[in-house]
């Protein structure tokens, strides 16, 4: 039986995590297109299916059904080739990524984005104290071996540009060692 091992897989998995406002779906879906991978944006399946359980007062909103987020994308996650994009990343399988890369964004900067983005009051103070204190990261560093974990600067255009070239060399680069 498949165990969806990296072994197994002949195109990598990649995890973008971080707060929120840090720039995971933008480079996503930029890299699903230059790489021609699955991009997968977890949030999204998670409405489109309703895979929720309860209610978070404190912010507002629902809770993820992780288990059933898991059921949901294990089969598509096995045949590799996904970009999946969360500002979670501890409660994934491990087996699932071959890179996780950790988007770091300035707190001004995503002061204004999250602002921007309609935030406001807490919700705004907790995203951007995630930040500051480097939840994301440390949770990425503690879920994955270290090795395939790589924090990554998103303050300008030109990081994203960076970005997207360094991702893509490591992708490729991975896809030549399995052959
Ligand atoms: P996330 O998916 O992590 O919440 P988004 O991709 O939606 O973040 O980006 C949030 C906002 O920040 C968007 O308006 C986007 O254009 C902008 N942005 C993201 N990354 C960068 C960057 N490296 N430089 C400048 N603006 C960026
Ligand atoms: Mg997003």
């Amino acid at each position: 039986m498949a165990t969806g091992n990296a072994e197994e897989r002949n195109s990598a998995n990649i995890l973008l995590t971080g707060t929120p406002g840090t720039g995971k779906t933008t480079l996503g879906q930029e890299l699903a297109e230059r790489l021609s991978m699955n991009y997968i944006n977890v949030g999204d399946v998670a409405k489109e299916k309703e895979l929720y359980e309860g209610w978070d007062d404190e912010y507002e909103c629902p809770f993820l059904d992780e288990e059933r987020v898991i059921d949901e994308l294990d089969d598509v996650l096995r045949q590799g080739g996904c970009i999946v994009d969360y500002h979670s990343c501890e409660f994934f399988p491990e087996r699932w990524f071959d890179f996780v890369f950790v988007l770091r964004t300035d707190n001004t900067n995503l002061y204004n984005r999250l602002e921007q983005r309609g935030y406001s009051g807490k919700k705004l103070e907790d995203n951007v104290q995630c930040e500051i204190f480097q939840t994301i990261l440390e949770e990425a560093v503690s879920s994955y071996l270290p090795s395939i974990v790589f924090e990554l600067q998103s303050n300008t255009p030109e990081d994203m540009e960076s970005n997207l070239c360094t991702i893509e060399e490591m992708v490729k680069r991975w896809t030549s060692n399995k052959r």
